[in-house]
């Protein structure tokens, strides 16, 4: 579904957390929430009303920490903006902290449709090293509450950060296997110029994972919720200008996405080709450069691996994130 995005600046936010620098991320400038109606407004009358349906997006910022008044009167505009029937709905971002009984009433007066909460880590230890409230209690009655009222729900974590450990990503998976919601944002953590994580980083206190260990790291979770049906639809952060300017250090990279489904893709690849070397692999057309890898790294490796090329063919009888493949019995090459 198309989604039309208003960014909303950091307003109404404690500003702690180390890794943050709000308007360099989203490339705006700070703004006082009153100014908000009007920029909405500003940004309605550039927008041309999709054919298809759409949704329409609060992205940034923590949109229910915005005063209650001024909440409504952004809903309302854009309610009485889109009336039609192809607009879906309004979808946002929020902290879990923002949410509660009194919030989701308000809310309860608009076509909200999805509700993102910026959860980051189920890791105690993590959100404290993080700077981010560490009460995994009010996450869960946020997570609830967004459920109950029949919203969609989408997690934000955040991977490659301070204090995490094998036991961070066992236990995020078992909460999301839990909790389900309907969709994921993995960011891996990068260190960004006038942030708390840049003075740790220049005194030495700390060391980012190379980008080869946070693609690893995605890929524990793409594998999973694959199996659990938790769509991934992000991994990494966007190619904004501004944000990529300042980034010092970090597993940033443009196609941070594609070479974390390359990855997987390669680890399928590998298992079955242990089972059998001779065979074909059957592959959605839209995975195609996922299978053969990021700039076909995948088809080098397994030849210099196994001397031999790739063999695939294209199908839509198989769904996309799927690999099927059929050893060939009747072949020669050695399937030790
Ligand atoms: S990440 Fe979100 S909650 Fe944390 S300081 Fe930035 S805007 Fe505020």
């Amino acid at each position: 579904m198309k989604i039309i995005p208003f960014f909303i600046p950091e307003v109404k936010c404690s500003g702690k957390c180390i890794y943050c620098n709000q308007q360099i991320i989203t490339g705006e400038k700070k703004h006082s929430e009153n100014d908000i109606p009007n920029l909405l407004r500003e940004f309605l009358d550039n927008v041309k009303t999709p054919e298809s349906d759409f949704e329409f997006a609060f992205f940034g910022g923590t949109f229910t920490a915005i005063s209650k008044e001024i909440m409504r009167k952004l809903l309302e505009i854009i309610e009485i903006e889109f009336p039609q029937k192809r607009f879906k709905g309004i979808r946002f971002s929020t902290h879990p902290n923002s949410i509660n009984q009194e919030i989701i009433e308000t809310l309860s007066d608009f076509k909200i449709s999805t509700i993102e909460l910026g959860i980051q880590s189920f890791d105690k230890k993590v959100l404290k090293a993080l700077g981010r409230s560490d009460d995994i209690n009010r996450m869960i009655h946020a997570i609830k509450l967004i459920k109950d009222k029949g919203y969609k729900l989408g997690i934000q974590l955040m991977t490659c950060t301070p204090k995490e450990t094998i036991w961070t990503h066992i236990l995020n998976l078992k909460k999301l296997r839990a909790l389900r919601p309907d969709y994921l944002r993995i960011y891996p953590l990068v260190v960004i110029k006038g942030t708390t994580l840049y003075r740790m980083y220049l005194d030495g206190d700390f060391i980012s994972p190379s980008l080869e260990d946070s693609i690893k790291t995605t890929y524990l979770y793409i594998k999973k919720c694959r199996e659990w049906g938790i769509k991934i639809i992000r991994m990494g952060l966007k190619n904004e200008p501004s944000l990529k300017k300042n980034i010092v250090v970090g597993p940033y990279h443009e196609s941070y996405g594609e070479l974390c489904w390359s990855y997987f893709f390669y680890r399928h690849i590998v298992k079955n080709l242990r089972k059998s070397k001779s065979g074909f692999f059957y592959i959605n057309p839209v995975d195609i450069s996922k299978f053969l890898g990021y700039k076909r790294k995948n088809i080098k490796k397994i030849s210099n691996l196994y001397g031999f090329e790739l063999e695939y063919k294209i199908t839509n009888n198989i769904s996309s994130g799927e690999i099927l493949f059929q050893a060939d019995i009747n072949s020669g090459k050695d399937g030790n």
